[in-house]
């Protein structure tokens, strides 16, 4: 038996709790993982609340980060006592993820822990923190360098929005961060930000085309952020899209795209081969600062998970929650 978050479809919708499982439950996979941290992201608050329809089947148990050790492999790829992350591939969605003290995976899906880290540390990075890093490489595999100009981080005071600026800064750029928090400019400063900028600058419908002021843009909001975002884009910029916290609409025009040369890079974590995730983590190994990671991550336990659920979503959460799934 281990203890893990088990929802359940119910009538009066979706039912969160911790819950006594019994391992001749788990489902099919080759790699039973001991599980040490997972992480709530705002996919895990949507399937904890079933604010919108990511578990494909209950029960399920959610978690779409997991950082442990190998218990028990029959696949060719780990040993037991190996240590492991695993971030996406749909688990947590449509197969039990790792919000639970065992998890049992698929071998092709898990990646080494990166030399460096602890399961924590990986963990608290999870797929937030993969994911800016993904957003990172795609600017500057689009040409985008510190010297063409500032970069807009969108949803800045967020789990993808804060490692991002981390990453940026690190790497020279000059970083302004967009919140509805303003209160929390001195935290976006301390990971690297230059200035902070009222998100309400930006969420509203606007014009086809902005004054030009980003060299590049990682925008984890969608909707009219994500269209005044390209509008402002300067000619030849590069904008890396990866969220949809304000809408999954993208109200735009082509203008910014065919009068100023704009690239918009779609950017998805869950279903990214394993050469970008070991690109991604190799980068994040060298590149973030885990002082700054301390900062921007608080640990809670699997019963706090669920009643942090609604705070995600609600975008009270500030940086990472890394959640020990042993107490
Ligand atoms: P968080 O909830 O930690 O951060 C989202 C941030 O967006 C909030 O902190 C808030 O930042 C801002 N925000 C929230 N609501 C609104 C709103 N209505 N309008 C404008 N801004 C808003 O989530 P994550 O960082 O984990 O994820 C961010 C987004 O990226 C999510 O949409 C998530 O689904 C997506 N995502 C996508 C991935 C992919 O593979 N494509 C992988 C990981 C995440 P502030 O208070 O600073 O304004």
């Amino acid at each position: 038996m281990f203890k893990g978050i088990l929802l359940n479809k119910t009538d009066a919708g979706t039912e969160a709790k911790i819950a006594d499982i019994n391992d001749s439950d788990l489902p099919d996979g080759d790699v039973t993982l001991r599980v040490d941290y997972s992480t709530l992201n705002y996919k895990d608050g949507l399937a904890i609340t079933g604010k919108a329809p990511v578990v494909r089947k209950f029960p399920m148990v959610p978690g779409i980060d997991g950082a442990g050790t190998v218990e028990k492999s029959n696949s060719a790829l780990w040993k037991a006592g190996d240590k492991v992350v695993l971030n996406g591939w749909g688990v947590g969605e449509g197969h039990w993820g790792c919000l639970a003290q065992k998890a049992r995976l698929k071998g092709e899906w898990l990646v080494p822990l990166p030399s460096g880290f602890t399961t924590k540390q990986a963990a608290s990075i999870g797929t937030a923190g993969y994911t800016a890093m993904l957003c990172v490489l795609g600017l500057e595999k689009h040409g985008v360098t510190p010297g063409k100009g500032e970069i807009l981080v969108t949803g800045a005071a967020g789990g993808v929005g804060s490692i991002a600026i981390a990453l940026l800064a690190k790497s020279g750029y000059t970083v302004v961060a967009s919140t509805g928090r303003m209160d929390e400019a001195d935290y976006l400063k301390s990971l690297g930000a230059s200035e902070v900028i009222d998100r309400a600058t930006l969420s509203a419908p606007g014009k086809p085309l902005a004054k030009e002021r980003w060299a590049g843009a990682v925008d984890t909001v969608g909707s009219h952020t994500l269209a005044n975002v390209c509008a402002s884009i300067k000619y030849l910029g590069v904008v890396t899209a990866c969220g949809l916290a304000q809408g999954m609409d993208f109200p735009t025009s082509v203008a910014p795209f065919i009068l100023r040369g704009v690239t918009l890079v779609g950017i998805d974590s869950v279903m990214a081969p394993t050469a970008a995730r070991m690109e991604a983590w190799s980068r994040l190994a060298s590149d973030l600062d885990k002082h700054k990671l301390d900062v921007l991550t608080t640990e809670i336990s699997l019963a706090q998970a669920i009643a942090k659920a609604p705070q995600i979503l609600a975008g009270q959460v500030r940086g990472r929650l890394v959640v020990n799934v042993n107490t």
